[in-house]
């Protein structure tokens, strides 16, 4: 890894160096939040953002998207569609840039990897940008504050400068060409010491650290918590689609009027969507709110953790702002606070009683 320290007035000009070349996607003011979108005008971009409402992962995995044209005679596929733009997606902050890391364990690395994420996956680079924790960011809870890798350029704001962490020969001869690069002074090392420290101090210490939590998932699975947090679901999958690593789909064959062509399309589902377990014959294995939302939850702090090493919430906390009847992780987190300091309460009565 390389590091270099370029000016903040070079911004405009290595954004508009990537331009140049490529489809730029960067956070953006959208009515009172923040979006990422395609960028005509680098003065649009804004990366001193609050969370964005939604992630950038439609990016590599659309909300809908054909996967190829059919011919209903033949039986064979006709078209085989992907919508490739060579694109860089800037302005990303550790949370998310860990979401597509989590997203590539599935879609890259995993036995049957997906040709169309893989194609846009490989057409993009990624420029993160350090940030200052919101009300309900949580990402220090599940280990996904910091990215050390996942970004082809990295930059921390160090007020009329940025720290650049290179990580991509592509995207370091780009910012060669467009900015003043100079080495790193002990003055600037010391900037970057203080902004880590900042970061580190302004997050929310109220959300609890749990630790161990997916053992205590498992030893809590029939706790009656599940039937009451569960029941206030609205089954609306907001927190689905606004979720950096919710990754679940459905594949819909659409026939042409007159049945002769048909198209395969993906769309993205949730497992919070009541329809979403149900399986030919109608059975529904989850066919109630408690098993969806606690599934959803297994899935995020437990399942995926067990097989990939790693949680598949990266504490992002859009589903905190999302989800109108408060059911997320930090919710989670605070039950099983409580559960294990009352354990730790009984069991210290138990021993003085002896
Ligand atoms: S958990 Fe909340 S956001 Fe998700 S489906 Fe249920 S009500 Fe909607
Ligand atoms: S579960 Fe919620 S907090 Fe965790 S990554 Fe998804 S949206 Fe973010």
């Amino acid at each position: 890894m390389l590091y270099r320290i370029i000016d903040a007035d070079d911004l405009p000009s290595l954004i508009r160096a990537f331009m140049d070349s490529y489809e730029l996607v960067a956070p953006v003011k959208h009515g009172p939040g923040y979006i990422f979108d395609v960028i005509d005008d680098p003065s649009d971009v804004v990366l001193d953002y609050p969370t964005t409402i939604a992630s950038p992962k439609k990016y590599f995995l659309p909300s809908e998207e054909t996967l190829f044209k059919f011919d209903v005679a033949s039986n064979d596929v006709v078209d085989f569609e992907i919508d490739i733009k060579p694109r860089v997606l800037f302005g990303v902050h550790p949370c998310d840039l860990n979401a597509i890391e989590r997203l590539d364990a599935v879609f890259l690395d995993s036995r049957y990897g997906d040709p169309y994420y893989r194609a846009r996956r490989e057409a993009t680079l990624i420029v993160g940008v350090g940030c200052m924790p919101t009300q309900n960011c949580f990402c220090h809870r599940v280990d996904a504050d910091e990215a050390p890798r996942g970004y082809d350029l990295f930059l921390q704001d160090l007020g009329d400068r940025y720290w650049v962490s290179i990580s991509s020969v592509a995207a370091a001869e780009i910012l060669e060409e467009s900015t003043h690069l100079r080495e790193a002074t002990d003055e600037d090392r010391a900037l970057f010491a203080a902004a880590t420290h900042r970061r580190t101090a302004a997050f929310d210490g109220s959300i609890p650290n749990v630790q161990d939590i997916a053992m205590l998932m498992d030893t809590y699975h029939s706790d009656p918590f599940w039937a009451e947090f569960g029941s206030r679901c609205l089954n609306c999958t907001a927190c689905a689609a606004v979720c950096p690593t919710c990754m679940c789909f459905d594949i819909k064959d659409i026939l042409s009027p007159d049945a002769k062509t048909g198209e395969r399309v993906r769309v993205w589902d949730s497992c919070n969507s009541p329809h979403f377990a149900r399986v030919a014959g109608g059975h529904n294995f989850r066919a109630d709110e408690r098993g969806r939302v606690r599934h959803r939850m297994y899935h995020k702090l437990n399942g995926f953790k067990v097989k990939h090493g790693s949680m598949l919430c990266v504490g992002c906390g859009r589903c905190v702002n999302a989800c109108k009847v408060n059911i997320n992780p930090i919710e989670v987190f605070k039950f099983f606070d409580e559960k294990t300091r009352s354990s730790a309460v009984l069991s210290k009565e138990a021993n003085d009683a002896e």
